[in-house]
């Protein structure tokens, strides 16, 4: 066998595994498909202090701390949150990824960049993976292990026929800068209209920078004028003053896969990061599941590598660990992101504008968290049934279920 462990995909997560996977004492090789790690950049870069602190990236990649938002509703209903404490970071994304790539390399494990995993076959000891380079040329590498972190697209998922999303939500991204009003506070824009099934944001990054993007759900689009790419033309023309001045550095588009998948495990293989889903169904933020989910990935990994034991059986370890420590958080967020599927948009104006009071304003601001949407979920459960019918016709529901 070439290496122990073959881990397809250099994106965090990925980099992350292989990280302390190699600091076992293990020969892991990355195959990264881009020529360079971190880029293109397909993330907003927003992410709590707990998720900055897992990855161990130095806090030199945060360059914005966010302590609150404005919600934007249809009706010109807005909720305005400010608290004092720091509930987000906004990261440089490229080099946060970067920083866990060298995190990697340093540990041992080495990373091939401009390789894609192509093929994959089962061998007597372990798989054999199939990568092309650029120019066509086809390498072979055999692993013990094999490792999917390679996204929403996972060619190890689809090989092993384990890939079934709930849901894929399709996003634009940019990167702008504005003239003017870079400040601490995420715009949040929930319309039916202008981001069907999901929601439009701005998050400042300081510098006079913005990451702003746009989102839809195949589940409610029903025709193509509602691309992300035309959304956020709409999103733009919707609120002229909030977009003055803007000019976009760099733009994306992107998708997030939405589920809580029963089997992230195969002899010889484990699916992590995007590629498992492992994603919060209500923000579709990716990077803190994907990174706990990570360190279980790699404990289950050096374990059974120590005992030279990688069937099913042994492997499952790891889809009770990492469902353990976030699937519950997973199906609590789909069963709130049922409910906001099948909010309209008056609901969603009344349901905002009953918010916007100061009892309820303290209440999001003291259990809101980036991470754990349930927290709060769980508090605002109990608003009297007169409030809203669908927020506690839904929510109640669900803390019933809970
Ligand atoms: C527009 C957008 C905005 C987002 N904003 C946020 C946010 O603000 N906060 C947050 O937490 N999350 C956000 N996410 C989600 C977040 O980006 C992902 O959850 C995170 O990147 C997952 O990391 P990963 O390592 O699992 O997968 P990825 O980052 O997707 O990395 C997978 C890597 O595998 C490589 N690869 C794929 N196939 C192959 C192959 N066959 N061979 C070799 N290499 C391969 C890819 O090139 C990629 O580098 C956003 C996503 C999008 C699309």
């Amino acid at each position: 066998m070439n290496y122990d462990v073959v881990v397809v995909g250099g994106g965090p997560v990925g980099c992350a595994v292989a990280r302390d996977i190699a600091a076992a004492g293990y020969r892991v090789l990355v195959l990264e498909e881009h020529q360079e790690i971190g880029a293109p950049v397909q993330c907003a870069g927003l992410i709590s202090k707990r998720a900055l602190e897992i990855s161990r990236v130095p806090s030199t990649t945060v360059l914005n701390r966010l302590n609150g938002a404005v919600v934007y509703a249809p009706g010109e209903k807005i909720l305005r949150l400010e608290g004092k404490k720091v509930y987000a970071l906004v990261i440089d994304r490229r080099a946060f990824d970067c920083s866990l790539a060298e995190q990697a390399r340093l540990t041992g494990a080495e990373i091939l960049c401009g390789l894609r995993a192509v093929k994959f076959a089962y061998v007597p000891e372990g798989i054999m993976v199939e990568a092309r380079g650029r120019e066509g040329k086809n390498c072979f590498f055999s692993c013990r292990l094999l490792v999917g972190a390679d996204g929403h697209n996972s060619a190890v998922a689809r090989w092993l026929g384990m890939h079934q999303p709930l849901e894929k939500v399709f996003l634009y991204a940019t990167e702008v800068r504005l003239s003017e009003g870079n400040g601490h506070l995420a715009h949040i824009f929930l319309d039916r209209c202008l981001a069907p099934g999901w929601f439009g944001w701005i998050f400042p990054a300081g510098n006079n920078r913005a990451r702003v993007g746009i989102g839809s759900s195949p589940l409610v689009v029903k025709n193509k004028r509602e691309s992300p790419r035309l959304l956020f033309n709409q999103l733009i023309n919707r609120y002229p003053l909030l977009f003055r001045g803007m000019k976009v550095l760099q733009n994306t588009s992107g998708v997030i896969s939405i589920g809580l998948l029963r089997q992230t495990y195969a002899a010889h293989v484990l699916l992590v990061g995007d590629a498992a889903a492992h994603t919060k169904p209500v923000s579709g933020g990716g990077l803190y599941f994907g990174l706990r989910a990570g360190k279980h990935c790699a404990g289950t990994a050096i374990k059974a590598l120590k005992i030279q034991n990688l069937t099913p059986d042994f492997l499952s370890a790891y889809q009770k660990e990492w469902e353990a420590a976030i699937g519950q958080e997973i199906s609590t967020g789909l069963k709130h992101r049922e409910v906001f599927l099948e909010m309209k948009n008056e609901e969603i104006g009344r349901l905002v504008s009953f918010l916007n009071k100061p009892i309820w304003q303290k209440l999001i601001l003291k259990y809101g968290d980036l991470d754990y949407h349930s927290w709060l979920a769980a508090r605002l459960a109990f608003v009297p049934p007169w409030a809203s019918h669908f927020l506690t016709a839904g929510l109640r529901k669900l803390s019933q279920e809970k």
